[in-house]
């Protein structure tokens, strides 16, 4: 595992955001504070080994171990836009990971909870994000339920394919929460973001497709 930030390591990141910027533009989902956090997170310390951190900064999925994947960076930038996050804000994430979205929503200010199916993929981050000096509630349990004992939450993010939208999720977002979540059973998921407003009824925006692994359910080794 690579855990050194060297100048070809900022370069390529650099370059990676340069282009993620264009492409936002277009898209009309540029957020600079994104941009910003993006720039500030080494995405190269979330792989496996040193022979993969070639790959870091070219717009891709990969793998981490668990038959799961590194969401795209360019995902990661249209769901964190979408999340509108603010300083302090509570926000819960389903699908832990390798971290890196985390990671981002954390220097976007957020004080960040986040799920994890998959056991190795729970212990192998919350090792990870401590070392790389970020704090966050992690959790090894099952994200259809969301982690009710901490919310409720003014954000929640979701970063594998939902085949529907879980009550649990718009239950434990507080009256004005956001919810970024894809959904769908197929090969691409819509990329829906529903904002709860004060009488508890929601409002449904959506962007464009994406391609997600799949949101299991209950938990696994
Ligand atoms: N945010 C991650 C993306 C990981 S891919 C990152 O930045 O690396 C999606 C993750 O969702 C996988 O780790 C998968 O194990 C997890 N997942 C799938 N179904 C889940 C569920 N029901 N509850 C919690 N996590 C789940």
């Amino acid at each position: 595992m690579v855990r050194e930030d060297n100048l070809k390591f900022q370069g390529a990141r650099r370059r990676m955001i340069e282009k993620l910027r264009e492409r936002l533009k277009g898209e009309g989902l540029l957020d600079e504070r994104v941009m910003e956090a993006m720039m500030k997170v080494p995405r190269h310390y979330f792989f496996e080994s040193a022979f993969d951190t070639g790959f870091a900064y070219e717009n891709t999925a990969f793998n981490i171990g668990a038959g799961q994947t590194i969401s795209h960076p360019h995902t990661v930038a249209v769901q964190s836009a979408l999340l509108e996050v603010q300083k302090r804000h509570k926000v819960l994430e389903v699908g832990t990971g390798s971290g890196y979205q985390a990671a981002v929503l954390m220097e976007l200010g957020a004080k960040l909870y986040s799920v994890e199916r998959q056991k190795l993929l729970y212990d192998k981050t919350s090792k990870l994000l401590p070392a790389m000096g970020y704090r966050a509630t992690l959790s090894y349990g099952d994200g259809y339920k969301g982690m009710p004992a901490y919310g409720p939450f003014d954000r929640c993010i979701v970063t594998a394919a939902a085949p529907y939208i879980p009550d649990a999720l718009i239950d434990q977002l507080k009256p004005g929460g956001i919810l970024v979540i894809p959904v769908g059973e197929g090969e691409v998921q819509d990329m829906l973001r529903i904002i709860k407003k004060d009488d508890g009824t929601t409002v449904t925006e959506e962007y464009g497709h994406f391609s997600f692994v799949p949101m299991l359910q209950k938990t696994a080794r």
